[in-house]
């Protein structure tokens, strides 16, 4: 497996500390808000990369945060308790919005077909074990405490800079960005570890602690959650790149600080997703959510497949035209997998010109995660002279990675059945059956082709004719 290494900013081979077990930890949602689409391609990528990694034989056990304390989501004590302006919002506790966002956060993921971590730790749950890594940091003298707040003093950590790249008056401007400066800070780039008192005093999350009533800063989350799930040193710490001069950063320099080791020994990330206005983000231009992608008409998975098509180092730029082209050779694809011909078959062997598909298939992906190649190797299979049985079984495998359902039938549901859409279609087919009784070939082609552009395929079969939605 070669992956390119953010801190290294070259493409390695991946060898984790401890053989085939991997530790893995990803940057989890804050919870105030539906997960943009931009977000969720991160999330996309992630899941590829663990897939991936399991596929080649590695074990791998994945950590994620959820961000449900009502913090800053910059470090200067200026801006709001999203949190609670979730809560006004919406008439609701701060932790009624965060268990209603973190539940929907999943739900998309179901959509997407992204799978769930193994753990997922709710920021929330770690106060006392933040409350005791604070105190070692303060122990070793890596920390300050003024106006009301604990910070962590980072010319104490020389490496700060390491992954970031950038000098520390670039990095000053990285961190500032509209916000105001806090001049109780010793060096700009100082960040706050345990809040007490911040500009915004409506704080509505708040717990007792050695330096006062207060909360944890928001790096501090990501350092803990890991050390006490995966221990104190991990494989693979995965986020988006906007996470690269500060928060991963700052976790960094807390968390070797701590145990005085090397703590990641891959930094992964992905690139943003970009729309007319740039960086897709939850405040500036359409909310785009997998919600509203559904309610375009978008089948969620089109959008996995649109990003797939991308590698996840290259920014993305999104439009309708793009997703709407991506659904169309989606769509396209399945109706090809799902008209194979699936008899199962016991003594299946592979033959060499499967089995180099496969290989194909296998090395795109350990190439730094190819997932636009990958998807050119699974053409392949269909282009190929494979025998029916074969080309399912190749693509079932590659589909157990690239989680785009190509195999899988729609499902009726329940309510589906007595649809007035469901009605319309059973009185198409049956026309259809009665036309081919009555020899006329030219109107059975054109009920078909009429499903077909509603997305209703037909199968022939002994029972009599069947349909299903791609
Ligand atoms: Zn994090």
């Amino acid at each position: 497996m070669k992956l390119f290494n953010s801190m290294t900013k070259t493409i390695e081979t991946f060898v984790p500390y401890n053989g085939p077990e991997v530790k893995m930890y990803t940057c989890g949602p804050t919870v105030y808000n539906y997960a943009h689409i931009g977000n969720l391609r991160t999330y996309i990528h992630e899941d590829i990369l663990e897939k991936t990694l399991n596929y080649l034989g590695y074990d791998v056990k994945r950590v994620m945060n959820i961000t449900d304390v009502g913090h800053l989501e910059s470090d200067a004590d200026d801006g709001e308790d999203k949190m609670l302006k979730g809560a006004q919002r919406e008439n609701k506790t701060v932790w009624q919005v965060a268990a209603f966002y973190t539940d929907a956060f999943f739900v998309d993921c179901e959509k997407l077909n992204i799978k769930k971590p193994d753990i997922i730790a709710k920021a929330t749950d770690y106060v006392p074990q933040y409350i005791e890594f604070i105190k070692t940091l303060e122990a070793k003298g890596y920390t300050y405490f003024a106006n009301g707040n604990v910070y962590f003093d980072i010319s104490k950590f020389p490496k700060y800079t390491e992954l970031s790249k950038m000098n520390l008056e670039d990095l000053r401007i990285a961190h500032r960005d509209d916000v105001e400066e806090d001049l109780h800070k010793k060096n700009p780039q100082d960040f706050v570890l345990w809040f007490t008192k911040s500009k915004f005093d409506n704080q509505a999350m708040k717990w007792d602690s050695p330096w006062g009533v207060g909360y944890p800063g928001w790096h501090i989350e990501c350092s803990v959650i890991a050390l006490s799930n995966l221990g104190e040193q991990m494989d693979i710490h995965c986020g988006g790149v906007d996470h690269i001069p500060v928060h991963h950063t700052n976790e960094i320099a807390q968390t070797e600080s701590y145990t005085g080791k090397t703590w990641t020994k891959y930094w992964w990330h992905a690139e943003f997703l970009n729309d007319s206005l740039g960086k897709m983000s939850k405040s500036a231009g359409e909310f785009l959510t997998v919600s509203l992608l559904e309610k375009k008409a978008f089948d969620p998975l089109s959008y996995r497949y649109y990003v797939l098509n991308s590698h996840y180092r290259k920014q993305l730029a999104f439009g309708f035209e793009n997703l709407e082209m991506a659904q169309t050779a989606y769509q396209k694809l399945k109706r090809k997998t799902l008209a194979l011909k699936k008899d199962h078959q016991e003594d299946l062997i592979i033959t060499e010109a499967g089995n180099k598909l496969r290989a194909a298939f296998k090395e795109t992906l350990a190439d730094d995660l190819n997932t636009a190649n990958a998807i050119t190797v699974l053409y392949d299979v269909l282009k190929s002279d494979l025998l029916d049985a074969e080309k399912v079984s190749i693509i079932e495998e590659m589909d157990r990675v690239l989680s785009l359902d190509l195999l899988k039938e729609a499902e009726v549901s329940e309510e589906d059945v007595n649809s007035d859409e469901v009605v319309w279609i059973e009185n198409l087919v049956e026309a259809r059956v009665k036309a081919k009784a009555d020899r006329d070939f030219a109107k059975a082609d054109a009920i078909r082709d009429e499903l077909k552009a509603k997305g209703i395929i037909l199968t022939d079969t002994a029972e009599g004719c069947k349909w299903s939605r791609i």
